[in-house]
């Protein structure tokens, strides 16, 4: 089986699953537990991990909170700010995001919305990004008490402008989010040279670590100053009280590793998936000439995600027929059963959504893999 929707999910990584391994065995301690070393090992571990994740995004340890994914550090960011400093009669709350989030900013946005926020979603171009003009208006405008947006597109693979706009952010002093769950070992990420994006979104199996573990991080308002938001999970106040629940101390460490295979591997890994990229869209451009369309912009945009349309070809017939060799998507594994919300705001049409195809290759794979796509003519 060729894999190709590395973008829904990753393998994982085997010294990622090494380093979980005795997490899983031997050293099975509660890093919420004392003295006794089962506890004090799984501690170890665990702040081991938060510096492997620090280091890789340029925060401090202390602003990696733990989750259970990017869906769950969404969620925590944007419900646990507007809760905080938006739930009062009178209090600011405005939020503002883009029409093309991924379902967890979406649908949390629409929950706030039912809820009395004052929610809006901006429009994006043909390439479903949205520019920097265009949010310092509104942000000026609106004057939201955060604003969410990502920072490449699991669909269609396009980058925003997050530097720019965590500089709009800073002049401006509103909080500023971005879900980088998509671009984590694809694109460099230094939030120290960007005080103003506030919060950052990410999840571990997207990056060749385990499911079920994300990070959510909370930049503080000074040395000393914790960002106050509500949290999702009350109870025994582990994460700083920003997350209750008992460590999946197995996960992180799994968490943690793949962050620092991704530090370490970042321009090798850029470097393999654009030359993947250009053999595979140059057979596309060879053989498929008027029969195929990108829907990305090729210069700009997440290296390794091919999101085209095969002209005249229904893509879940496509995907079924290929899927004892291939595996492929449509769009997003999470919502493959609805129409692509981002293709539409980029100004698609139905017939255009339904014959798009979604690439996403893994810096792993060998040119010869790829060759199987020479024979579609
Ligand atoms: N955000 C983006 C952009 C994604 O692509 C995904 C997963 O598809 C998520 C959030 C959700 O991540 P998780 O599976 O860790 O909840």
């Amino acid at each position: 089986m060729l894999y190709l929707d590395n973008s829904a999910t990753t393998k994982i990584h085997p010294e990622v699953l090494e380093a979980m391994m005795p997490y899983l065995q031997e050293e099975y301690g509660n890093p919420s537990s004392k003295f006794y070393s089962l506890a004090e090992n799984a501690k170890k571990a665990v702040a081991k991990a938060r510096e492997q994740v620090a280091t890789l995004l340029g925060c401090d340890p202390d602003e990696v909170v733990f989750t259970s994914g990017a869906t769950e550090s969404n969620n925590m960011i944007i419900k646990g700010i507007a809760d905080y400093y938006g739930r009062e009669a009178g209090a600011n709350n405005r939020l503002l995001t883009t029409k093309v989030e991924h379902p967890s900013v979406i649908e949390t946005f629409n929950f706030l919305g039912e809820r009395g926020y004052n929610v809006s979603f901006l429009d994006v171009d043909q390439y479903a990004r949205v520019g920097v003009e265009q949010v310092k208006e509104a942000a000026a405008k609106m004057q939201p008490l955060l604003t969410s947006i990502m920072w490449g597109n699991n669909e269609i693979g396009s980058l925003n402008p997050i530097e720019e706009l965590a500089k709009v952010f800073e002049e401006n002093r509103q909080f500023f989010h971005t879900d980088a769950t998509q671009v984590i070992g694809k694109v460099p990420v230094d939030m120290s040279k960007m005080p103003g994006l506030r919060f950052l979104s990410m999840s571990g199996h997207k990056i060749g670590g385990p499911k079920g573990v994300g990070a959510a991080i909370i930049r503080k308002q000074s040395k000393e100053i914790y960002t106050r938001l509500t949290p999702l999970m009350h109870g025994g106040g582990q994460e700083n009280n920003y997350r209750s629940g008992t460590l999946a101390v197995h996960n992180i460490v799994g968490l943690g590793k793949a962050a620092e295979v991704a530090e370490t591997n970042l321009e090798n890994n850029v470097q393999r998936l654009k030359e993947l990229e250009n053999y595979l869209t140059d057979i596309f451009k060879k053989n498929l000439t008027g029969k195929v369309k990108f829907n990305s912009d090729e210069q700009d945009k997440i290296p390794g995600l091919i999101s085209l349309q095969f002209i005249g070809v229904n893509n879940e017939l496509l995907i079924k027929k290929l899927s004892a060799y291939i595996a492929l998507s449509s769009g997003s594994a999470c919502s493959s059963s609805k129409p692509s919300h981002v293709l539409n705001a980029a100004g698609k049409s139905l017939e255009e959504v339904r014959q798009t195809i979604r690439i996403t290759l893994d810096s792993k794979i060998d040119e010869s893999d790829l060759k199987v796509f020479d024979k579609i003519k």
